[in-house]
């Protein structure tokens, strides 16, 4: 099949480079010149694993091919993937300007029939103004489909081969047909392709991000509760987990959740039932509860290092919203740093892929090592946002060695408390009991 995708972010070129193994002509079109011709000579903007050779063997193959010349992708190809960024408006809403600007360049590319398919995430409501935006170009026929896309970074490229399952919001059966076989390469496992109706598909991709949300916030807020009674929330966590009803899934507690979609889609799913009447309560209560928890580790290292950090280095392990990518969007880390800037103290930071990222954030105002353990040397404390593997297991003599007091705020848990204490460490987590501390 000839598919065009529009908008070559996380999505869109993973989209584009896994429907081009499956045999498809894949043209991945993007505004940004520079982007575009980085790909065209190979280069991969983002980091995610598996995501470079796929690249490189479809480029080679001639299947994939990149361009921002829009108008051109779209007249060569049957099927076109909307791919841009829905980023949040200013009221929380999601700014759909992309989208529709793209919907607008398809109507006015129109030269034959074609299938147009929202696979940004976007409110219920908008496939149909999709379709006006296309149809106010063209009389050719448009069929807009909603496939909302569940891949999540560092694991994109295995989430899109093997997805857990394919939503197909559709209103007509051709499109239906063409879907289905588009992606049957996909679910060959007997995973289920849905074919629903278009607010159904628009719908599930908010409520599934914003049920993962809920899991994480109920869990920040039972840490709480086992930070003032001397309870282990790992082991309440693999208490209740192990109910088949709730499943161990999504149950860490931590510095809360990041990244471009969780907060930015519980944000507009709020702003969507509030518009409609529906009740958005719930969701108010976990990205309420979410902003709090990001001030987590700041509000620890106040507590016990007071409010003026002038003179004090303070060493970061992890930069990154989660493990395996480098995006910062939304990062807790970005909350830590801000406070301890703004409190005097010297941050000197390591991440394994986002240092680049880190470095057009922050510029000079903190220090970026590539070895984890230099970035140890002289810091009054460790503070560590993201459960990247290296930091699982790192070793503590090296460590201690480093610090200037074995001092390590963890918002990940990484490490056993009383392990920690047995080494020397004074070793804050999240929902655990503090160890190490001197008394008196
Ligand atoms: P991104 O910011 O990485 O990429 C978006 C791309 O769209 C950019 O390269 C931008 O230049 C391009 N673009 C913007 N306007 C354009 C236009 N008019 N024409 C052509 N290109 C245009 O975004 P992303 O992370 O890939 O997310 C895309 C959508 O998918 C969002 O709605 C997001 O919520 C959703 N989504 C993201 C993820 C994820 O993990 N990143 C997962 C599932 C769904």
């Amino acid at each position: 099949m000839h598919v065009a995708v529009i908008g070559t972010g996380y999505v869109g070129l993973v989209a584009g480079a896994c429907l081009a193994e499956t045999g498809n002509d894949v043209i991945c079109a993007d505004i940004l010149e520079e982007k575009i011709a980085r790909l065209n000579a190979g280069e991969i903007p983002i980091y995610e694993p598996g995501l470079e050779p796929l690249v490189a063997r479809n480029l080679r193959s001639g299947r994939l091919t990149f361009t921002t010349d829009i108008p051109a992708a779209v007249k060569a190809s049957d099927i076109i993937f909307i791919a841009v960024g829905t980023p949040r408006d200013e009221d929380g809403s999601a700014d759909l300007q992309h989208v529709l600007e793209a919907a607008r360049t398809i109507g006015q590319s129109m030269n034959t029939e074609k299938i147009v398919i929202a696979k940004s995430t976007v409110p219920v409501g908008t496939a149909a103004k999709v379709r006006e935006a296309v149809e106010a170009e063209t009389d050719h026929k448009v069929h807009v489909c909603s496939n909302p896309e569940f891949l999540k970074e560092g694991a994109a490229v295995d989430d899109f081969m093997k997805p857990d399952r394919v939503i197909i919001g559709v209103d007509s059966d051709y499109a239906a047909e063409v879907m289905r076989d588009l992606y049957s390469p996909f679910v060959r496992t007997g995973n289920a392709v849905l074919i629903m109706d278009i607010a159904s598909a628009e719908i599930t991709k908010y409520a599934a991000n914003a049920m993962l949300a809920t899991r994480i916030s109920f869990m920040n807020a039972v840490a709480g509760l086992c930070e003032r009674t001397g309870a282990d929330v790992n082991m309440v966590r693999q208490g209740i987990g192990s109910d088949q009803r709730i499943g161990s899934q999504f149950l860490f507690p931590g510095v809360g959740y990041g990244g471009s979609c969780f907060p930015k889609d519980v944000k507009a799913l709020i702003r969507t039932m509030a518009e409609l009447g529906a009740d958005p309560s719930i969701l108010q209560a976990v990205d309420d509860l979410n902003d709090h928890q990001k001030g987590l580790l700041l509000g620890l290292v106040v507590d016990r290092l007071g409010e003026d950090l002038t003179g004090l280095t303070i060493a970061v392990w992890g930069l990154a919203f989660k493990a395996n990518t480098d995006d910062m969007r939304e990062a807790p880390s970005l909350v830590t740093i801000e406070g301890l800037l703004e409190r005097g103290a010297r941050v000197v930071a390591h991440d394994p892929e986002a240092m680049t990222e880190a470095a057009r954030r922050f510029g000079d105002r903190i220090e970026l090592l590539d070895d984890a353990y230099a970035v140890l040397e002289g810091a009054t404390a460790l503070v560590i946002h993201t459960e990247w593997n290296p930091y699982r297991r790192p070793g503590f003599d090296r460590m201690k060695a480093a610090l200037a007091e074995p001092r390590i705020f963890d918002g990940r848990n990484l490490y056993d408390p009383a392990g920690m204490a047995r080494m020397g460490f004074e070793y804050y987590s999240v929902g655990r009991a503090v160890t190490g501390v001197a008394e008196g």
